[in-house]
């Protein structure tokens, strides 16, 4: 009998054992899949459900979703490797937990982007805590023995306002991250109009691919003008859109949706298509104008662009030498391998570079180093302050003559007066653009300008 007792309880001993390891086991599975294991907080699906039940909890009181950004972080990891990368995000969530205790959960979205539920912060006072976050973020993070300053973008949604589910919540605090990029403060709130998803713009995108069959879109030309000849060498192309119903757009209301949804491409075709033509017409006359074309970054991801570009110069026998392609200096920061990569090919064919909008990219100049560039267009920002203000001046004065060693043209943008020009001709800039000599003119009214205007004679 006492052997009976004996064997029962070693095997009740076992199946307990073998229950707990069960449970352990199950207990470490379910926090691996509902914690992230690089940052220990809790992953999207686990930030989702304590949302859920956030808002069945408490469903009359406001509170804001924050997605907050690293900024360059596959950069970051590029250069001081994946081990760094993932001790720096796991830095940058102690830091969080530890100083946004007012927040009710901190999760991670994706790979550099943090959630966090922020309860009382409302689109009325969510100023005192963005400004909390960037304090957090001004002091470098110390990961083994490098120190590594990191730059932010925020993103904020609210309740009730914005939704009353987790996933719009969610979503749209990271729409409003990804609209943040354009913004000086790096943050933005939820707005309707600058998200992609929304239906007036889906309809947009439809009407944009319609539009470019029914001939809606026209180039404008705008005169880029030779300060020391006194006369017109160039023009600048910038795409008009006359749509049916709501009537002339300008490129800024168009350009960046097309970019997101992939239609840039076509509009970029066309437009190279038709400038160059156009370009060989004025040649033929004996006008001898050269033609600019901006290209936006995400056109220097289309690899077959160089190609199309060749055998257009080849197909209406253009001297490449009469083409300018315009890139903002800010497509050299947002992808500069992609950037320079594609630059040089186009360089190959005998085209004319120019960067466009300098000044204005935070850039560290270091791809003037890698490419031959032809051309400098100052920022209308700088331009139009040189009679202002002296130390604008004096930097415009400097990077004309910086351009100048470096065998570079300068145009300035945005010349409004005839105090700039002269201004701009004592700096010995190259030419000029803006209101002053002409707004973009449709072909019609640009020809007529061309043939009244005093800086119109070639
Ligand atoms: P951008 O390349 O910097 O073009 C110059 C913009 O400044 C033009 O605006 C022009 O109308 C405006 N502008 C010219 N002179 C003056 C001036 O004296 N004062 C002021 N305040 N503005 C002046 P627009 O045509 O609305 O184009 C805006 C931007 O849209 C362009 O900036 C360019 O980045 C983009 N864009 C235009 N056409 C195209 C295109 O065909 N393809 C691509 N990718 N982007 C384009
Ligand atoms: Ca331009
Ligand atoms: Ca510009």
């Amino acid at each position: 009998m006492s052997d009976c007792i004996a064997i029962f309880l070693i095997a009740s001993s076992i199946l307990l054992l073998g229950l707990l390891g069960g449970f352990f086991f199950y207990k470490k599975l379910l926090v691996q899949s509902t914690y992230d294991a690089v940052t220990e907080l809790p992953n999207r699906i686990n930030f989702f459900n304590a949302l859920t039940q956030h808002l069945l909890k408490y469903p009359t009181m406001p509170f804001a979703i924050i997605a907050i950004g690293i900024d360059r972080f596959p950069q970051i990891n590029q250069a001081l490797g994946y081990q760094i990368g993932d001790r720096l995000l796991n830095h940058v969530a102690q830091r969080l937990k530890a100083n946004l205790n007012e927040a009710s959960m901190i999760g991670r979205l994706a790979s550099n982007v943090f959630i966090v539920l922020a309860p009382e912060v409302t689109n009325q006072n969510f100023k005192k805590y963005y400004e909390k976050i960037m304090e957090i973020f001004s002091q470098p993070f110390s990961v083994y023995t490098v120190n590594i300053d990191l730059d932010v973008l925020i993103g904020f949604s609210f309740y009730p306002t914005d939704g009353n589910a987790a996933a719009p919540l969610i979503q749209k605090a990271d729409l409003a991250l990804y609209a943040a990029r354009h913004s000086v403060d790096r943050f933005e709130c939820y707005q309707e109009n600058k998200d992609p998803h929304h239906r007036n713009k889906i309809s947009l995108m439809s009407e944009l691919r319609e539009g470019l069959t029914q001939n809606e879109f026209q180039i404008f030309y705008q005169p880029k003008v030779n300060l020391n000849k006194g006369h017109i060498t160039q023009v600048e192309a910038l795409i008009r859109w006359f749509h049916p119903t709501r009537g002339e757009m300008s490129p800024d209301s168009f350009i960046p949706l097309a970019e997101e949804t992939g239609h840039l491409k076509n509009l970029t075709l066309w437009l190279l298509e038709n400038g160059i033509k156009q370009c060989r017409l004025w040649e033929e006359q004996k006008l001898s104008l050269g033609v600019s074309i901006n290209l936006s970054v995400k056109d220097l991801l289309n690899k077959k662009l160089p190609i199309y570009i060749g055998s257009l110069i080849k197909e209406h026998k253009l001297d490449p030498t009469l083409l300018t392609l315009e890139i903002t200096e800010s497509a050299f920061m947002r992808e500069p391998h992609v950037a320079i990569d594609a630059t040089r090919k186009l360089i190959q064919l005998g085209v004319n570079l120019s960067i466009d909008d300098f000044g204005t990219g935070y850039s560290s100049l270091s791809y003037l180093k890698k490419l031959p560039v032809n051309e400098l267009k100052l920022d209308k920002s700088f331009t139009q302050d040189i009679v202002h203000t002296e130390r604008v001046a004096q930097i415009v004065q400097s990077t004309i003559r910086m351009a100048h060693t470096l065998g570079m043209t300068v145009v300035a943008e945005g010349v409004s007066d005839e105090k700039t020009v002269n201004l701009l001709k004592h700096f010995s800039c190259d030419l000029g653009q803006g209101y002053y000599f002409s707004q973009p003119l449709s072909i019609k009214d640009f020809e007529a300008w061309l043939a009244t205007s005093p800086w119109g004679k070639t």
